[in-house]
């Protein structure tokens, strides 16, 4: 069935991200109920073209884990992927409004995401390079699957030119201008993880406001993320918080994102907090997750076997029950 634009309805706004924006829409000719992307690309039609036919790879990913691709077309000046939609939203959303996340629940969400990471790089491999709440999703069927994955790399290439800076569930060699790997998406679901659980992302509290942009520039290779190195007159603290804009808020203390990237760099990795409140399982499985050295760092494959997983597995708690209550 090829999709048109002029074939849908809009029925509600989903959210916005860095990369588009995502409404519920109707196929009209059909009366299904989809997910739309809108993703705004500024790049010549013929690699509009060029990743419009990368996407087309979604299609032959189909894994109860990962979101369903209903079919993408150009819209100029967009580019529109049309998906299965998770009537409960994302993650994020989901303890938002609930707050803090049961640890049983986020074992069933480790187990979905590795499961859907594993197919993904088993199968196709392709690496998600995009782990974290807002794209992980749930609906009342009390299913959770995965979406927003990197398959397309002339995509990744038109956003990541765009939009640099916000990547704060990003692993410390991935900051630092590593390759990414498998490896970098178990670190977004550890730090993803800790979120849900705490009801709050992990870093913001931790902030200090003594930080000096220097120190960072010294870890950094070349390829690294990070936009070039500031003037000196830029270093100056008010400076830096306005050149950046962006600032997360927590507990009264705000960490820009160059002093959050840092953070992960030379900082401990987060825990599970307090201490104690939450299985020892879990807790070794986080700090697995958030191993600093990737090469120490486990494979999503291998997490499998683990016994929090395992655990989960085993007692295959009910979702659905569990989704009705919000
Ligand atoms: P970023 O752009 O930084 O990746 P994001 O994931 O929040 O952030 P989008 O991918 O544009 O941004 O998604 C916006 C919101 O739309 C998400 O937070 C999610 O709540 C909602 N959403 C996305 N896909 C679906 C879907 N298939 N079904 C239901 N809701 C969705
Ligand atoms: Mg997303």
């Amino acid at each position: 069935f090829e999709l048109r634009n002029e074939d849908f309805k809009d029925l509600q706004e989903l959210g916005q991200g860095n990369g588009g924006s995502v409404k519920k829409v109707e196929h009209v000719p059909t009366g299904k109920i989809m997910a739309k992307k809108i993703v705004l690309i500024d790049a010549k039609p013929s690699v509009r073209k060029q990743i419009l036919r990368e996407l087309l790879i979604m299609h032959d990913c189909n894994s109860k884990y990962i979101i369903s691709f209903w079919g993408a077309f150009l819209a100029d000046p967009n580019i529109c992927i049309c998906m299965e939609f998770m009537d409960k939203g994302s993650l994020d959303g989901i303890y938002k409004k609930i707050g803090a996340i049961d640890i049983d629940v986020v074992a069933e969400v480790a187990l979905a995401v590795l499961e859907g990471l594993t197919y993904l790089y088993d199968v196709h491999r392709i690496i998600h390079r995009d782990i974290k709440p807002s794209n992980i999703l749930c609906n009342s069927e009390g299913e959770i699957k995965i979406c927003d994955f990197g398959v397309s790399g002339e995509l990744i290439n038109s956003i990541a030119d765009t939009f640099v800076g916000t990547s704060t569930y990003m692993s410390p060699e991935r900051i630092q201008g590593a390759q990414y790997t498998v490896k970098s998406d178990v670190w977004s679901l550890g730090i993803s993880l800790i979120e849900l659980a705490l009801g709050r992302f992990p870093f913001a509290e931790s902030s200090s406001d003594d930080s000096d942009l220097s120190d960072l520039e010294g870890t950094l290779s070349p390829g690294a993320v990070l936009p070039p190195p500031r003037s000196q007159k830029e270093k100056d603290k008010k400076d830096k918080r306005k050149s950046h804009g962006v600032s997360l808020q927590g507990g009264g203390m705000t960490m820009s994102i160059l002093e959050l990237l840092q953070h992960i760099v030379n900082e401990p990795a987060p825990k599970l907090t307090p201490e104690g409140r939450y299985p020892k399982e879990a807790d070794d499985f986080i700090d697995s997750c958030l191993l600093k050295d990737p090469d120490a760092r486990k494979t999503p494959k291998d997490l499998l076997k683990h016994p929090w997983i395992d655990h989960a597995r085993a007692t295959a708690m009910d979702l659905k029950a569990w989704a009705s209550t919000f």
